[in-house]
């Protein structure tokens, strides 16, 4: 098994190519979250196998991701090189958005909003079947916008589902701007903590630190966990870092191959 850290330089060189080699965009978004998928994936998701029943879910709410979860499923050993290359092929079950016919995806997301609710649900489910299974569901901070999440946020806390953990992209962008001028999210972590939430703040490109506090969070606890993680959109790229264009783009062959120098690849 890879570390948090190899798992995310992984993600981040995956995306790029396949983002190639396939001609499809969401390459900003996947780079957004490559540090949170490596932690995740490498070093706190218990799965001893894809069909237990008690392994931890995971949910990709910002479904528009899938080719970084696409990219962590194979770095760890759970997609084959083969499956991966089909990623937006005809007939391929790996479409741009994540569909739960993939072994290793528990739920189709890319509606956003919907992500929250549907762990809420499989983290109760856990609690009234005596499981000890967690729940871990990454969300957009875009999503934050929705009414959906804040009713999930708000049936997580009433039901006192400490094995329920959403993580916050912040990213400070969505598709067609950034946050602050559509929808301002400030203060977001006050905002999760008075809805009852365990909430910390943290460095989403640390993919160690990040191991260390997503597997330290007590699911025996009584209030849901939020952690924020402070994310740069298109991290690692110089000339996506930031720039709304790479929501949707895909590269040229000159963007592509500094892309590569860049992340290390
Ligand atoms: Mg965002």
């Amino acid at each position: 098994m890879p570390t948090a850290a190899a798992l995310a330089d992984h993600v981040r060189r995956v995306t790029l190519a396949e983002s190639k080699r396939a001609e499809v965009g969401h390459i900003g978004s996947s780079l957004s979250v490559a540090d949170v998928l490596g932690a995740l994936f490498a070093e706190v998701l218990n799965v001893p196998a894809v069909d237990d029943p008690d392994r931890d879910r995971f949910i990709l709410s910002k479904g528009h991701a899938a080719l970084a979860l696409y990219a962590a499923l194979h770095g760890v050993g759970r997609l084959s090189d083969e499956q991966l290359r089909g990623f937006c092929g005809e007939l391929s079950p790996l479409g741009a958005h994540p569909e739960h016919r993939v072994d290793g995806i528990d739920f189709s997301t890319g509606s956003l909003g919907m992500g929250l609710p549907m762990g809420a649900g499989a983290a109760l489910a856990a609690r009234l079947q005596g499981s000890r299974r967690r729940v871990f569901v990454l969300v957009s901070d875009a999503e934050c916008n929705e009414g959906s999440l804040w009713e999930a946020v708000m049936f997580a806390a009433h039901r006192g589902l400490g094995n329920l953990v959403a993580i916050v992209d912040l990213n400070g962008q969505q598709a067609l701007g950034y946050t602050r001028d559509v929808l301002d999210l400030a203060p977001l972590a006050e905002r999760w903590r008075a809805f009852g939430w365990d909430v910390t703040e943290t460095d989403g490109h640390d993919a160690p630190g990040l191991a260390r506090l997503l597997g330290g969070l007590d699911p025996e606890a009584e209030r849901p966990h939020a952690v924020i993680a402070r994310t740069t959109f298109g991290k690692g790229v110089s000339y996506m870092e930031g720039r709304i264009k790479w929501h949707y783009w895909p590269m040229s062959d000159d963007e592509y191959a500094q892309a590569l120098a860049e992340v290390g690849a």
